[in-house]
């Protein structure tokens, strides 16, 4: 039987490399729901290549309702979720809600209501499976070790890969004039411009440090940061042996994502493989003085409750400010840490109590970049 599947975000840069792996392996896959915010063209280009796929365009009145609605109806066994940014919790909520497993290139699902995603999936016994390159290969170096039986070595890090971004030998001084075209000029990975953004400002190691502490239900202390500006060691595990185990690959976000479309089984993929002939990779210690988003994050997962979901709306509401010239790249940590400041303790048990925080943060951030502008 063939995975019926659902791409959210299709029009993207994760809905893309995602349908072409469905395209590729056509024997183990169906599209049968497409979705995207805007680009509607291409949407209907979609529309032609995939008939028998339900294709849903959000960007307009009403147009969130029937995505989700979308979701409830098709049924799809899995969706994989690239929708960029907050607007990709509520479709995430649906899938789990409609049973289907997720393929989880959106973070901030994870970011904003881990806890609360991670406890609706279980009772409706529905797997996340992280699509995040990092994650991903976490996620499989975990999975492979419990196979060897060897589970009773515990983890005693997790160490996330990160490529430092185009600006990683600016100094704090260079970083402050900076525009949006140089942020959006990634040296390993080809993302949408948020995603760009926040690897330029290393918001997007913060975001992932907090997914890694909830999916993998490590404290934030045992998560650790290296750069390595190849991008070809995507992350790793040490064992409490003191062993380290690496997943390699080229920078290419069908590998993560091939793998968890065939979730629990794994399956051969023909894209081109990595040769050690010409290969240099190097490692360093991440700078906190000029990237100070990570230990915001940091802070954020220590604090729990409401300030991972304050932290993604204040840096979200800070790059779009960043883009429209109203601010310049350095205020953005300044603006995350300021939010931050604010009393974010609350827990959280549904989706209103998780979207009135966001809804705050971004007023607090949207406040604190007037006053600058
Ligand atoms: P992108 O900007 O290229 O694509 C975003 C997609 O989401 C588009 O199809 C767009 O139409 C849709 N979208 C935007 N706003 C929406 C809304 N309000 N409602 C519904 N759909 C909406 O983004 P991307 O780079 O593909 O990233 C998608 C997600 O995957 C992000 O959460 C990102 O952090 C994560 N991710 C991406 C990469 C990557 O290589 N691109 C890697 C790891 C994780
Ligand atoms: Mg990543």
């Amino acid at each position: 039987m063939k995975k019926r599947i659902a791409v959210l975000g299709a029009t993207g840069s994760i809905g893309k490399s995602s349908l072409d792996i469905i395209d590729r392996e056509r024997g183990f896959f169906e599209a049968v729901l497409i979705t995207a915010h805007s680009k509607k063209d291409e949407l209907e280009r979609l529309k032609k290549k995939w008939p028998s796929a339900v294709c849903v365009f959000s960007g307009e009145e009403g147009g969130g309702k029937k995505l989700t609605e979308a979701i409830k109806n098709v049924q799809p066994d899995i969706t994989i979720n690239g929708i960029s940014g907050a607007a990709g919790l509520e479709p995430s909520l649906a899938a789990i809600e409609a049973g289907s497993n997720i393929a989880l290139a959106n973070k901030e699902t994870i970011v904003m209501a881990g806890r609360l995603a991670l406890r609706l999936a279980n009772e409706k016994k529905v797997k996340i499976i992280p699509v995040d390159s990092e994650h991903s290969a976490v996620f499989k170096l975990i999975e492979a070790h419990s196979l060897l039986k060897i589970n009773e070595l515990k983890i005693s890090e997790i160490i996330l890969t990160a490529s430092g971004g185009p600006f990683r030998k600016l100094s704090l001084k260079e970083m402050e004039n900076v525009t949006a075209k140089d942020a959006l000029a990634h040296p390993t990975w080809k993302m949408g411009p948020k995603i760009t953004i926040d690897s330029a400002s290393m918001a997007n190691k913060g975001l992932e440090i907090i997914e890694a502490c909830i999916l993998f239900n490590v404290p934030v202390d045992k998560i650790k940061v290296v750069i390595h500006p190849q991008s070809i060691v995507h992350s790793m595990i040490r064992l409490s042996n003191g062993v380290i185990y690496a997943q390699l690959s080229k920078p290419d976000m069908r590998h993560p994502i091939h793998d968890a479309l065939h979730w629990p089984d794994t399956a051969p993929l023909d894209l081109d493989t990595l040769s050690f002939d010409s290969l240099t990779l190097e490692f360093e210690k991440p700078d906190a003085e000029k990237f100070p988003m990570p230990g915001i994050a940091r802070e954020a997962a220590k604090k729990g409750g409401l300030y991972p979901c304050a932290y993604n709306a204040a840096n979200e509401e800070a790059v779009t400010a960043f883009i429209n010239k109203k601010i310049g790249f350095t205020d953005i940590p300044k603006i995350t840490g300021i939010v931050l400041e604010k009393d974010w303790a609350p827990d959280y048990d549904d989706k209103e109590t998780v979207l009135k925080a966001d809804a705050d943060a971004r007023l607090e951030a949207v406040k604190i970049i007037n006053k600058m502008a």
